[in-house]
């Protein structure tokens, strides 16, 4: 705390008050800290990628024999490339996301029609021609209630949200993994939830995986091309339409993310019944 006094004093000299102002400076700090922290992360988050594309052209630059090895230089500095461009678009969203400068396009969607199309998507994805094929195999399994739920979203929004917690349920789950998808309704919430049969996330980690840049394990998200955002935007995204996220797992056995949204069962009591 800090706290600053203003005597209140009558022209004659007589004090009759003091005015104290407390000033709650740990919430100040704690701001200074992160935002101190963020900025390191994102310097060392993009001097990596880009101090290995300086000596990958470097070593192009000089000239390579081997017609194979130059392919994969040029490969690997494409890639990295890539990530750093993925990496500024997802700060330039969260930055977007906290000045309040998103405004949500919400719609009254099918929440049951909308989940089947993103994960139908999942399921073409395997069926693709071999170059775009996945390198992994999976099952996706639906467990949706079969009541019809009715929810106001952005929808844009919301896929991205899916698709980063499908892509994550692939990328960290082994090869022929099945992802569990289900959606349940419980006292005026829809409750989906994606599960896989990956790696999963020791406790500890649980609630530090939507922190901005956090990794359980930093190289092997990159070597997967992370950016180490994509559950950060998902968290912000969600709480902007009132809901929350969280993720629960087994180390070695999987883990299950979670979103709950509030949810109005218009199908009780019709309004219009009293026109
Ligand atoms: P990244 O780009 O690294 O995947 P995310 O924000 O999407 O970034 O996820 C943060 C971290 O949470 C990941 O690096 C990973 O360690 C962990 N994680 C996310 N989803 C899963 C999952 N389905 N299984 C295991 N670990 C996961």
């Amino acid at each position: 705390w800090n706290a600053s006094f203003s005597l209140i004093q009558k022209e004659t000299g007589f004090i009759y008050g003091i005015v104290c102002v407390l000033h709650d400076v740990t919430e100040q700090q704690r701001i200074d800290r992160e935002r101190r922290e963020f900025v390191s992360n994102v310097s060392h988050e993009l001097r990596t990628p880009l101090t290995s594309v300086r000596s990958y052209i470097e070593a192009l630059s000089e000239g390579i024999d081997d017609a194979q090895t130059e392919a994969h230089f040029f490969n690997v500095a494409q890639k990295e490339t890539d990530r750093m461009i993925r990496m500024i678009n997802d700060l330039l969203n969260l930055s977007r996301m906290d000045s309040g400068r998103v405004k949500l396009n919400l719609e009254l969607v099918n929440l049951n029609e909308l989940f089947n199309y993103i994960l139908n998507r999942f399921d073409m994805i395997l069926d693709g021609n071999d170059e775009q094929k996945p390198q992994k195999n999976y099952t996706i399994k639906r467990e949706f209630t079969a009541k019809d739920l009715w929810v106001e979203l952005d929808t844009d929004r919301f896929i991205q949200v899916i698709d980063n917690i499908m892509n994550n349920a692939i990328k960290y789950s082994p090869d022929g993994g099945v992802i569990t998808c289900r959606m349940l309704e419980s006292n005026n919430q829809v409750i989906l939830s994606i599960s896989d049969q990956g790696l999963g996330i020791p406790r500890k980690d649980l609630n530090h995986v939507f922190d901005r840049f956090f990794r359980v394990d930093k190289a092997r998200s990159r070597a997967q091309g992370g950016t180490g955002l994509g559950l950060a935007i998902s968290k912000e995204v969600i709480e902007m339409h009132q809901g929350k996220i969280w993720a629960d797992s087994i180390e070695g056995k999987g883990s299950t993310f979670y979103i709950s949204l509030p949810y109005q069962d218009y199908s009780q009591g019709d309004e219009w019944d009293e026109f």
